[in-house]
């Protein structure tokens, strides 16, 4: 065998176990493998992994915020920071794309994220240059991290206050190949929130793709159409894997809509992502029964200057806000970067920790998954391929 990792604390299933790897995949696991492997990792006292899944990040704009004209005459709030990462985006060219999502791929990836799903924009602005920059940084980097992309229309959808129509370019980045369709449903953007979903909807069949969406992005109840996705899912047999992000609204609607709307995402199969974002009413969705999974979602740009792509600060920022600190809690928090959100990107079947599963793993230095949430913990490998290829918060491509 190619590797064995020895001793440690499976998560998620709560075992001590050896875990033998071979041509990329897990070939056995075992309370003791006899035989030896070329290279041998000793876990013992530490927990084993499945490797992170980061489902929400943009990594086209990554690490622009030293690019931000903070003079801009643009509004407060979300619009402001819409007209900021726009005057940003103008500076954008493929190769500068592709360096700096290379940068935030090995940054995920040294701290333990081995999938990831980018929003990648596509506009009048940019045409398809973050698209081609994104395909040769994943290329790039796919010793690394799985790279997934998402058609993101940041600009809106279609007549938003500046006469922007964001389709045709949608369609141009689609027919380059994309693994969902996204859009961008903000009650601050204009254009009609059901014609955009009736679009993306329309969209993923025609490509055969998933959907993932910006959806309910607001500090109040308007706007509000979580129901009405969950009823075009059901009505048209949708079948492919639906992600509504954010739903920062459902905060703020009367509780026993809330409680209606969430059961109808929880039974059309609707997978939420929350963003990092405090809003996203987490632990409503996960006592329904909804598929939840986190994002890192915006690295240093204009609409944070913040960011590390770093899950485990995620979760733990979102355990504290959302008051989850009971150990189940904070294993249904764990589950939100690994498990869960393998299931939300159509991966369920290739990773995890079993036999068959593609070895993309992660060593915590601790002793239990409360501990990764609860720690600022190190992570002494991350394996991918079931190749070593990040030490200690490093990446390391030498093994
Ligand atoms: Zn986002």
């Amino acid at each position: 065998m190619d590797l064995i990792i020895r001793g440690g604390l499976l998560a998620g299933i709560d075992e001590v176990a050896d875990i033998g790897i071979d041509g990329g995949r897990i070939v056995q696991i075992e309370a003791y493998i006899p035989e030896r492997g070329a290279e041998e990792i000793d876990a013992s006292g530490n927990l084993v992994s499945m490797g992170f899944i980061d489902a929400h990040i943009h990594a086209d704009k990554a690490f622009t915020a030293g690019r931000i004209d903070h003079e801009i005459d643009a509004p407060d709030g979300y619009l402001g920071r819409v007209a900021r990462a726009r005057r940003v985006k103008e500076s954008f060219d493929v190769q500068d794309v592709r360096r700096r999502a290379s940068r935030l791929f090995e940054m995920a990836a040294a701290s333990g994220t081995t999938t990831m799903r980018t929003q990648v924009e596509l506009d009048p602005i940019l045409g398809t240059v973050a698209a081609e920059g994104i395909r040769l940084a994943a290329a790039d980097c796919s010793d690394i991290i799985h790279v997934q992309t998402v058609a993101f229309p940041q600009e809106g959808w279609l007549d938003c206050g500046w006469e922007m129509d964001c389709r045709p370019d949608m369609r141009a980045g689609l027919e380059m190949g994309f693994d969902a369709v996204g859009g961008n449903i903000n009650p601050e953007l204009f254009s009609d929130a059901r014609e955009q979903i009736d679009d993306v909807l329309a969209l993923a069949r025609e490509f055969g793709i998933a959907v993932d969406i910006d959806l309910d992005i607001g500090a109040n109840g308007v706007g509000y159409n979580l129901p009405y996705l969950a009823r075009c899912i059901e009505a048209m047999e949708f079948g492919g894997h639906v992600t509504a992000a954010h739903l920062t609204a459902l905060s703020h609607v009367p509780e026993p809509l809330r409680d209606r709307a969430i059961r109808a995402a929880a039974e059309a199969g609707i997978s939420v992502c929350s963003p990092g974002n405090p809003a996203t009413p987490i632990r409503s969705l996960l006592e329904a029964g909804v598929n939840v999974t986190l994002g890192t979602d915006n690295v240093r740009d204009a609409f944070s200057g913040l960011g590390n792509a770093d899950m485990l600060d995620t979760a733990r920022f979102l355990a504290r806000v959302n008051r989850m600190h009971r150990p189940a809690e904070l294993a249904a928090m764990f589950a939100m970067c690994t498990r869960n959100a393998a299931r939300a990107l159509g991966l369920g079947e290739q990773l995890g920790l079993a036999v068959g599963r593609r070895a993309d793993l992660v060593i915590l230095e601790t002793e239990d998954v409360e501990g990764a949430i609860r720690d600022v913990v190190a992570r002494p490998y991350v394996i991918k391929g079931g190749r070593v290829i990040a030490r200690y918060g490093a990446i390391d491509r030498s093994s």
